[in-house]
């Protein structure tokens, strides 16, 4: 088989190059010409670009079921749609293979077309090309947000709760102990409340926790205090409120004995691969946010609180967020918690 008969059989032909919002349209066309033609964007609304790269032994290993990695390709884009307020439209799909092996492809398409298939977003184009060393999935995905609505990281308000989806924690544990963990492998991108907190105007701000709740506050904290004119924020984050929303796994091992409370507590704030949402929303907001955790099914916990600090910018060190053990007294987190994970590190494994 070619590259041409891989993008035929696996791709042009597949129910997520058919369907989607980005070809709605009768003048659309996708896959097959020189370039894709989308349907026109529904008065009003902007489109919303996001790209990320899986590359082999970075951020998988060879022997990674193929079907859960053409699932968390596109998951990963839709977790920046979702962090963005965004509804899915369309995506390509770049393809950096050694070699054609079919049954990888066969796994790895049908995992892709069906997470695109259940969020409508269509596949519109892509590149397949062999390379000699690494290979590597490259999606770029497009999102759809009313004009002027898109929930950015600079929108963080004094007086703002913060709010975490679903559970945090597992992405760590399941790196070092379960790599074979739903958390890692299937991650569920979570659009449906990104849609609700945009559509609603719920959030002053949102992040999806890709590299760590600590470091994704940072960068909360950073780009709205900069955006603020120096007025600098600081958040208080308590370990009595995340102990709520500890991940299943982290729950297991803590009862099982094999963490302290505490231990599975600094794990949740510096997991990475959670891919759930991290937002900030004003108090009078909270009723919404109950009622729409339980349209949705989704956990939804406050962690802790924005401040105007005290100090202004250039006071200030790098630590914008307090946090508060369970006996309720201050912490100094590690560097490496606070820093979340750095692509240009040494290497490890890190990942099954
Ligand atoms: P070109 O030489 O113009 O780049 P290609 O031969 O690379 O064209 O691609 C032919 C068509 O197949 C284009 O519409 C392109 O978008 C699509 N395509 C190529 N690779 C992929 C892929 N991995 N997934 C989806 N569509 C693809
Ligand atoms: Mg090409």
């Amino acid at each position: 088989m070619d590259e041409f008969g891989l993008i035929q059989t696996y791709f042009a032909g597949s129910r997520a190059a058919k369907e989607g919002h980005g070809l709605g349209h009768k003048q659309a066309i996708g896959i097959g010409d020189d370039a894709a033609v989308l349907a026109p964007l529904p008065q009003g609304q902007q489109l919303v670009v996001t790209t990320d790269s899986l590359v082999e032994n970075q951020h998988y290993f060879s022997d990674v079921n193929p079907e859960a990695l053409g699932h968390k390709a596109l998951a990963v884009s839709l977790s920046d749609l979702a962090a963005m307020g965004a509804r899915p439209w369309a995506f390509t799909l770049n393809l950096h293979l050694r070699s054609i092996r079919k049954p990888w492809l066969e796994a790895f398409s049908s995992g892709i077309n069906t997470l695109a298939l259940k969020h409508g977003i269509a596949l519109v184009g892509g590149d397949t090309v062999r390379v000699q060393a690494e290979e590597a999935v490259v999606v770029t995905a497009m999102g759809l947000v009313p004009l002027g609505q898109a929930l950015l990281r600079k929108g963080l308000e004094p007086g703002d709760e913060l709010w975490v989806s679903g559970s945090l924690g597992d992405g760590a544990w399941a790196l070092e102990h379960q790599p074979l963990a739903a958390k890692l492998l299937w991650p569920e991108p979570r659009l449906a409340l990104g849609q609700a907190l945009c559509e609603q105007q719920l959030a002053h701000a949102a992040i999806d926790v890709s590299d760590g709740l600590a470091s994704e506050l940072g960068h909360l904290l950073q780009q709205s205090s900069a955006h603020r004119q120096g007025l600098a924020l600081v958040a208080h984050v308590q370990f009595e409120s995340l102990r709520q929303c500890l991940g299943p796994e982290l729950q297991g091992a803590v009862s099982q004995g094999r963490l302290s409370l505490e231990q599975a507590c600094l794990c949740a704030a510096r997991s990475g691969d959670e891919y759930e949402l991290l937002f900030a929303a004003p108090v009078s907001a909270r009723p919404s946010l109950r009622a729409l955790s339980e349209q949705l099914d989704l956990r939804l916990t406050s962690i802790g609180r924005v401040e105007q600090s005290q100090m202004d910018q250039t006071q200030l060190n790098k630590q914008q967020v307090h946090w508060y053990g369970l006996d309720g007294k201050e912490l100094l987190l590690s560097q490496e918690v606070l820093a979340g994970f750095n692509h240009f590190q040494e290497p490890q494994r890190e990942k099954a």
